[in-house]
C-alpha cells in the first residue's frame, strides 16, 4: 500500500473541508504517520478520515477531527502541553512536533495497556519529549503544572476544575463536553478576569472516566 499517497490525498481532503489552515500542522501530519499508530491489521484505513479502534474499547480520534482540535490549540514552539487520553499516542507526537524540541508534552492516560502501546508508537519515531503518566487525567497534572496548552480527547460531562487551575493566564483548553452521545467542542481561554469561551461544533468522543468524568 502506498501510504504516501493516501497522506496526501488525506491532508488535501482535510484541507477542502476547511480544517486544516496552518502549515505547521500540514508539517506534523507528514512526519507523524498515523499507520504507525494503529494497529496492524487496521494499518491500510490509516489515511481514511475516521476514528480506528486500538483496543480496550478505545479509538484513535478522526484525523479532521484531531487537525480542528490542533488548530483550536494554537500550540507555538516550546509551550508546555498537557493532554487527556494518550490512546496511541498519534496527538500527543502531533503536538511534540509542534512545540519543538525546547518544548514539551505530558500526557496521561488511565488504561496501561494503552500506555504502552502508545510508549512503543512514540520510541519507534525517536520522539524524545513526550512523558506518559498513567492515572486518572480527570484530575489533570498538578504536580507538572501550569500548562499554555490543555487538550483534552474524552468527552467530558462538564469542564473538570482543575484544568482551568493548571492552565496559564492566556492559556488555552480545547474539550468536548456533554453526554455520552454528542458533545460540543470548548476552546476555552484563561483571562486575568474570567474565561473566554467557544463553541467550535459538535462531536462524539469516547468518554472520560474518573473523578471528574463520567461515572
Ligand atoms: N489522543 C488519542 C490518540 O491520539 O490516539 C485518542 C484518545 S481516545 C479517543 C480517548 C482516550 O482517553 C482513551 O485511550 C481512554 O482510555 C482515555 N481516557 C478516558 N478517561 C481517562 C482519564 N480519566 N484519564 C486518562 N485517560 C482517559
Amino acid at each position: 500500500m502506498d501510504f504516501e499517497a493516501e497522506k496526501e490525498k488525506l491532508i488535501k481532503y482535510i484541507k477542502s473541508i476547511g480544517y486544516l489552515k496552518s502549515k505547521e500542522i500540514e508539517d506534523a501530519l507528514r512526519k507523524i504517520p498515523r499507520h504507525l499508530f494503529v494497529p496492524k491489521h487496521l494499518r491500510y484505513l490509516a489515511y481514511r478520515d475516521t476514528p480506528l479502534s486500538i483496543g480496550y474499547n478505545q479509538t484513535i480520534s478522526q484525523p479532521s477531527t484531531v487537525v480542528a482540535m490542533t488548530e483550536a490549540l494554537e500550540v507555538k514552539k516550546g509551550q508546555k502541553i498537557l493532554e487527556i487520553g494518550t490512546g496511541s499516542g498519534w496527538q500527543s507526537s502531533i503536538l511534540s512536533y509542534l512545540v519543538g524540541k525546547n518544548g514539551f508534552v505530558y500526557t496521561i492516560e488511565v488504561i496501561e495497556e494503552l500506555a504502552e502501546f502508545a510508549k512503543r508508537n512514540i520510541k519507534n519515531l525517536g520522539i524524545k519529549n513526550i512523558k506518559i503518566f498513567i492515572k486518572d487525567g480527570s484530575l489533570g497534572l498538578k504536580e507538572k503544572a501550569p500548562f499554555d496548552r490543555i487538550i483534552v480527547t474524552a468527552a467530558a460531562p462538564d469542564v473538570p476544575k482543575p484544568y482551568l487551575k493548571q492552565l496559564k493566564l492566556g492559556g488555552i483548553l480545547v474539550i468536548p463536553v456533554g453526554n455520552l452521545y454528542l458533545q460540543k467542542m470548548y476552546v476555552i481561554k484563561k483571562l486575568k478576569d474570567g474565561i473566554e469561551k467557544k463553541d467550535i461544533g459538535n462531536f462524539m468522543f469516547v468518554p472520560l472516566i474518573g473523578k471528574y468524568g463520567f461515572k
